[in-house]
Order: structure tokens, then sequence, then C-alpha cells
């Protein structure tokens, strides 16, 4: 039996909170990847008639209206509104996850087994990747230049855990994992005569629908093939892969979509890079240029010299939009005390002094009105003292665009597993926060 349950007050976009979540499923299960995750949202853009421009392109012409760039794994939309630009309201959020990618020549064959050389993408939960049927998903590069998509949706590929009889102590001393040796996935039997290699090769190219020969690169990740679902007792939270993180992701993008009325002079911007979860220093990562230059193309096509554009800058802020721990049931004393977020009590700001985030006390005062306009509750999380903290893209963009930034995210179990787990209710809390950005 399925019921949806809404004790929540406030204006919120999906009139039914469990409908915003199964979208969530939907959106994750069509991104197994950071290039199908970007994909994804551009489908989504053009449908609701964003324009596509071109980073190549000398010359945008840009007028009011929505618009967006794409490379590779990354997407910067907008929403450019009537009048003089004095402002940007920006979210950020990230479409990559750690997983397993396949080395450049990853084929190879063991012990009458056709096995795949990976490299841990992030910091991965490897566990998680074990006894897990496995599909790829990425993209090849073809010697015209072009990228080509591919999906092997099936279970093609596993990563067999050792047998308890020849681990005694597996349970009560732990498992440990050498990613070189222990990671790899079987996908097949080594037949005599087969060539991996160009099996490999063959399978990656005609999932791509391109002729092997012209293969030049590749940039492919396995993918637990388990369907996003909700959950729990009454479908109250959401099992899936790469919540963090797609969730926020999604719901940024869910944002952009209902945010077409906004004040004149206010560009609303929806960021979402790849590469966050190894540092985000790329061309297409947070801490590149990839926003800056298409703010500030944005900002001259509209004709705003440099003092207008420092100002225009310093006038704005940027939510930085990733998932938060929520407190973890069977681990309660891992968490700040007073600082627990739990699971279903909406969104969460994220504060660290040491600048693993980029909130301070002027964008959580903002944050905190935002939330309180969209009807909103905010929890506060802070790690434990004595247990470092993770970091996001906040402190990047702060530092690199000079503009202030609030982190904040959904409260989440697992995180970095190839299977988490969020409640259903939060995700159109984070919506409607992010819309209000938007639109106010
Ligand atoms: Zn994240």
């Amino acid at each position: 039996m399925t019921r949806d349950v809404d004790k929540r007050q406030g204006p919120w976009l999906f009139p039914i909170p469990m409908e915003s979540a199964r979208d969530l499923c939907r959106f994750v299960d069509a991104s197994p990847s950071p290039w199908h995750a970007a994909a994804a949202v551009v489908e989504r853009l053009l449908a609701k008639g964003f324009q596509r421009y071109d980073l190549r392109s000398p010359s945008w012409d840009v007028k009011p209206g929505a618009g967006f760039v794409h490379r590779n794994g990354s997407v910067i939309a907008w929403r450019l509104r009537e009048g003089a630009l004095r402002r940007f309201a920006v979210v950020g959020a990230h479409t990559d996850s750690p997983n397993l990618r396949l080395k450049p020549r990853a084929a190879y064959t063991s012990e009458g087994c056709l096995q795949l050389g990976v490299e841990v993408y992030g910091g991965a939960l490897w566990n998680s990747w074990l006894d897990r049927d496995l599909g790829l998903a990425g993209v090849v590069f073809t010697d015209d230049g072009e990228a080509h998509r591919l999906r092997v949706h099936r279970p093609v590929a596993r990563v067999s855990q050792l047998a308890i009889h020849l681990d005694r102590g597996v349970n009560t001393d732990g498992l440990k994992l050498n990613p070189q040796l222990h990671l790899a996935p079987t996908w097949g039997l080594a037949r005599g005569g087969v060539d991996a290699a160009e099996t490999l090769l063959g399978l990656l190219a005609r999932s791509a629908g391109v002729d092997p020969g012209a293969v030049r690169s590749h940039d492919v990740s396995l993918y637990d093939l388990t369907a996003s679902t909700l959950g729990g007792l009454d479908d109250e939270l959401v099992f899936a892969p790469r919540l963090d993180n797609l969730a926020c992701t999604h719901a940024g993008l869910a944002a952009m979509e209902s945010a077409e009325q906004g004040p004149d002079g206010t560009c609303a911007v929806l960021a979402c890079f790849d590469h966050e979860e190894v540092g985000s220093v790329s061309v297409d990562g947070a801490d590149g240029t990839l926003l800056s230059v298409v703010l500030e193309r944005l900002a001259e096509e509209r004709g705003l010299g440099r003092s207008a554009w420092h100002a225009a800058v310093a006038s704005s802020l940027m939510l930085s939009a990733d998932m938060a721990h929520a407190a973890h049931p069977n681990y309660p004393d891992k968490h700040e005390p007073r600082h627990k977020p739990v699971l279903g009590g909406g969104p969460v700001l994220k504060t660290n002094y040491n600048l693993r985030y980029g909130s301070s006390a002027p964008t959580a005062a903002a944050l905190r009105g935002l939330a309180a306009r969209a009807g909103v509750t905010l929890q506060d999380f802070v790690t434990r003292s004595d247990i470092g903290c993770g970091s996001t893209i906040g402190p990047l963009c702060a530092s690199r665009l000079g503009m202030p930034v609030a982190d904040l995210g959904t409260p989440m179990l697992s995180m970095h597993s190839a299977r988490e787990c969020a409640a259903a209710a939060d995700h159109p809390q984070l919506i409607s926060l992010l819309a209000t950005h938007l639109t106010v």
C-alpha cells in the first residue's frame, strides 16, 4: 500500500510531496554518469525553452530570457530578466559521485575470468561496490572529436567478495580492501582466443553506436543497476545511488524550471559542476573558470562595465547545495550533539569556521531569511570537533568569484555508498528554498 503523506505547511511546488521524490528517482536513474546527468539536465532545460549557447562562440547576443552552456559533465543555466543587470542569484551543485572508472587499458584476464582494471573515483565506500550487478555508463570520443554517450544497462560486471571461508575474521576484524587488487570487476569468462581489449572496445563502441576503429578515448564508470525507489513504511524514504549530489542537482533544476518570474535586474543561475568529488580543479570544475566566464560574458553582453560587474558580484548570493549527514540511528555518537540534522527534518545549513564550507554569519542570516520566506524549516549541521569535516564547492566559488556563499543540503545516510538514503519529504522543501532564492 502506498500513501502520500503531507503533514507540512507551505507553498510547495509539487502539490504531492512524494511526486518530487519520484521525479528525483527518475532523474537519478537517467544519470548513471556525470555525462548522463549533464545531458539529463540539458534535456529538461531544452524542454522548458532554454536556449543553448556555445562557449566557443565569440558572440552570444544574449537577450533577456533563459539560456545555458553545456560542456562535458557540467551545465551552467540562467534566467536573465529585463532591466539593468544588478546581481546574480546562484544555485550550485555537482553532477559527479564516487564510483569505479575504467582505466585506459582496462581489459585483462585472470584465473580464467575477464577482468576490468578500475580506478576509484573520489571517496567511495569501497565495500558498497561488492557483489552488485553493475552496468557501464559514460562516453567515448571518436577521431572526429565528437562525444558519444554510452550505457550498457544490464548486469555486465560484478566485483566478487572473497568467501568467508577464506577470510574468517572479516566480520569481526573488518574488511580490508586494496583498490588495485580487490576492486576489479569480473565481466565474463576468458575463453580461448578471446582478445579482452578488443572485446571491451567492441562493447563500448557498439553501445555508443560508433565504429570501434574510430574510438580514440573513453570515460566510463560502473554503476549499480538497482533502480531508485521510495521505501520505508509509507514510502517516506528514498533508496537510490548518487543522491550525493544528484538530489541537489535535481532540486536546483526543478527550482530553475519554476523560476520564470523574478525581480528585474536579478539573473537566476544554476551551476552544475563535474569533478567535485575529486577536488574541482579542472576545466569543468568549480575551481576552474567556467562559472566566472559565463557570468562575465552575460554581464558584458548586457553592457556592464568593470565597476558595474564587480558591484553585481558583490551584491550576489550563491547557495552551494550539497548533501548533508543526517544523524545515524546506529551511530548517534558520531554527531555533534547539538547539531544533528535528522532525516525528514528539512534542509540543513552547514557551518564550519575552518572554511570547509562557504557559509559565513552574513550568508547564514541571508539563508535563514530565505527559509522563513519559503516556509521551510532549516536544520543546522556542524561536525564534531574531533572529526574532520568534508568540503563542498562553496569555499572554492566564494574565493574564485568573490561572491558570498552559503552551504546547505539535504540530510542523508550512507553518503558515498553505491546505494544511499534520504527522506522524501526533505526534497520538495529544498526545491522550495532554492526556488525562493532564484525568484526574490
Ligand atoms: Zn557532494
